[in-house]
Order: C-alpha cells, then sequence, then structure tokens
C-alpha cells in the first residue's frame, strides 16, 4: 500500500527519528515532515535523508488552517503521525497560552483538515496522536498507569496534551474518525534539545557547568530510548486498533539522582576523566511547582497484542547519546 504520510515536528528530538525511520524503511510511502522550526527544531536533525526522493519538507505553523488545508489537498495526504507540539514543562510554566494554542488549537486544527479532506472516506486512513504519560500524573508507589486510568495532568503542559488526546478520541467517538493515540514516558537519545535533564547534564557535563537538580533529586521517571519508542510507533501505526489508546514506557524506573549517577559514569568515562569527577558538578535547587513525583507506565497491552518491548539497555542507550553530544556540542 502506498501512502502520503504527513509527519509534524519531524525537526524535533522524536520526530526526527521517525521521519529518518518512515522515509528509509518505506520507499514506497513519501513523507511529508510539517515542521515550524521553533528553537526545538533542527533540520541538522535529518541531513542524511534530506534529499531521499520520497521525502518533502515544509516549514509551516500546524496552526495555520489554510496552509494545513492546501497540504492535506495538494498532496493527499492519507495518513498523519501528529509530533508538533511545545514539550517543555518549565516553558509551559511560563507561558501556558503558547501551549494551549499549539497543543490543542493546532491538533484540533489538523483534525479538522483531515476530517474535512478525508469526507466519509475512512478506508485506510489513520490519524495517529502521539501523546505522553504526563497526562495521568503522579502515580502513587507500586502503581502503573493503565490504557484505563484516569487523566490528572498537573502541569500546563500535560493539561494540553491531556486536552489534546480528548479532542482527538472525541473525533474518534463523534465521526467515527480514524484516530490512535499512544501514551509515552519519557524519552531520552541523539538529537533532543539540551534544555530536558538528560541532553542538559550530558552538555553541562561536556563543558564543566552546574547540574541543577530539582528538590532532593528523588523524582522517578521511566526511561526510555527514543529508538525503541519509534519501533512502537511503527507497530502501532501499522497494526493498531482504530479509536484505541497505548501506553508505551521503557520498563526503566529510576530517580533523577541515580540517572545523574549514571550519566556522570558514563560521561566522565568517555570524557576520560577520573569516574565520578563530575559529581562535585550537582546541584540541589528549589522544586519545579506541581512536579509530578513518580511516572510509571504499564505497557502491557502493547506487548500483548502488538509483540513490542523495549530492547535498549539503559547503560548501552546514554553511551549513545553521549557519544552524539560529544559530536554535536553545544555549550
Ligand atoms: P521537541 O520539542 O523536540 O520537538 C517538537 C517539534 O515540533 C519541533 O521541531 C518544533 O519546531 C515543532 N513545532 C512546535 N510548534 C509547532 C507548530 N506550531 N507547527 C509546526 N511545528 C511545530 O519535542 P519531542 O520531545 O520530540 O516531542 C514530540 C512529541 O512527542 C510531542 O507531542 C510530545 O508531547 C510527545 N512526547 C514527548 C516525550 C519526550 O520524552 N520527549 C515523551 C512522550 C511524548
Amino acid at each position: 500500500m502506498n501512502h502520503n504520510v504527513l509527519i509534524t515536528g519531524g525537526a524535533g528530538f522524536i520526530g526526527s527519528h521517525v521521519v529518518r525511520f518512515f522515509v528509509n524503511s518505506y520507499p514506497n510511502y513519501h513523507i511529508y515532515n510539517l515542521d515550524i522550526l521553533s528553537y526545538a527544531g533542527n533540520l541538522d536533525n535529518l541531513t542524511d535523508i534530506q534529499n531521499k526522493e520520497n521525502y518533502t519538507f515544509i516549514k509551516g505553523d500546524i496552526c495555520d488552517k489554510e496552509l494545513i488545508k492546501k497540504i492535506f489537498k495538494q498532496h493527499k495526504i492519507s495518513r498523519v503521525i501528529h509530533l508538533a507540539a511545545e514539550s517543555h514543562v518549565d516553558k509551559s510554566i511560563i507561558d501556558p497560552l503558547r501551549f494551549a494554542k499549539t497543543n490543542v488549537i493546532g491538533t484540533l486544527c489538523l483534525l479538522e483538515a483531515a476530517r474535512k479532506s478525508w469526507k466519509n472516506n475512512h478506508f485506510d486512513k489513520l490519524f495517529y496522536h502521539i501523546s505522553t504519560d504526563e497526562v495521568y500524573g503522579s502515580a502513587e508507589k507500586n502503581h502503573f498507569f493503565n490504557e484505563n486510568s484516569n487523566y490528572h495532568p498537573n502541569s500546563p503542559y500535560s493539561a494540553s496534551k491531556a486536552s489534546s488526546d480528548h479532542f482527538v478520541m472525541a473525533f474518534g467517538r463523534t465521526y467515527n474518525f480514524p484516530v490512535i493515540i499512544s501514551n509515552c514516558s519519557n524519552n531520552y537519545g541523539p538529537n533532543q534539545y539540551a534544555e530536558k535533564l538528560i541532553p542538559l547534564f550530558i552538555n553541562n557535563i561536556i563543558n564543566n557547568k552546574i547540574l541543577p537538580l530539582y528538590g532532593s533529586g528523588e523524582n522517578i521517571r521511566d526511561w526510555i530510548y527514543v529508538g525503541d519508542h519509534i519501533r512502537a510507533i511503527d507497530k502501532i501505526f501499522h497494526h493498531g486498533k482504530l479509536r484505541e489508546t497505548y501506553n508505551i514506557g521503557g520498563d526503566n524506573l529510576l530517580s533523577n539522582i541515580d540517572l545523574t549517577d549514571k550519566i556522570i559514569k558514563i560521561t566522565d568515562k568517555l570524557l576520560g576523566k577520573p569516574i565520578g569527577y563530575s559529581k562535585k558538578l550537582i546541584r540541589f535547587v528549589d522544586d519545579r511547582p506541581g512536579h509530578d513525583f513518580r511516572y510509571a507506565i504499564d505497557s502491557s497491552k502493547i506487548k500483548n497484542e502488538l509483540g513490542w518491548k523495549p530492547i535498549i539497555e539503559m547503560n548501552e542507550g546514554i553511551k549513545i547519546t553521549v557519544k552524539w553530544h560529544l559530536h554535536n556540542n553545544s555549550n
């Protein structure tokens, strides 16, 4: 089957891996990458595929209704993987309106354009929305969120993602629209802008800058290597059930302080410094307001129904990520 696939946010961290994977794996698909190139988007992430015949980059805003309408019409878009978003929690605390605009209104603009373009012919169409485990809020000790867990977003970022998820599912129910959502835990890997914990700390160790840890550093996250997320997206895109949600996790819960120790050990070793040398850079700073204490995802559904599981062990994933930063060092 041929598809014209619109991937939004394809110049960002996860999006660039999705674009590369689909362009290389499916030469019979044409991939249209729509990205506004905000501070988080970088076409250098995609230089190796930029001249491929089945790839087109379009610079633009998902909130630009006329542009989106034109893209659907001109390129006969049959499938969407929607990743474009404002994605940094700290920025959402400073400017929540911007998050509502991009993440909620932008998603709605895309849904409307797809609905109007596909009319009632939904054969082999798909609107696949990429979301986060943060919509569930903080998990109690020993509790893992599954697809039936209630939404309880605590930051403007997670509230905007939760809202967009609700719109996507509402389109599924109201218009029998061909939607799927996946909610993934914290990703790490090459191409991530150095504002989130892992890329920031790697860069700061390389540049001998302080490592600011929120609160007591005990907050727990479930970390997944971006390549494992991409394999899950591929499975869901091709075999996921319409109007369903899939949780994706790394089975890899770690406190921020333990994660920091791991990053320090691996980065110091690759820099040829005594292991643990960069521990002196750690500084505990005031906690983020509304900071979720623990994220924990139950991915049994995608494992049982689609035969996916994470395969990259974290020491290996961090090593790959540090090496990428050493080649792309920004200070
Ligand atoms: P990112 O911030 O690295 O990339 C976002 C991309 O979207 C950037 O290239 C940016 O230029 C683009 N963009 C922003 N506003 C746009 C607009 N108005 N129009 C077009 N493009 C726009 O984000 P990421 O970490 O790669 O996350 C991608 C998606 O995955 C997001 O929807 C995020 O909520 C979701 N997600 C991320 C994680 C994670 O750990 N990073 C985990 C689960 C889900």
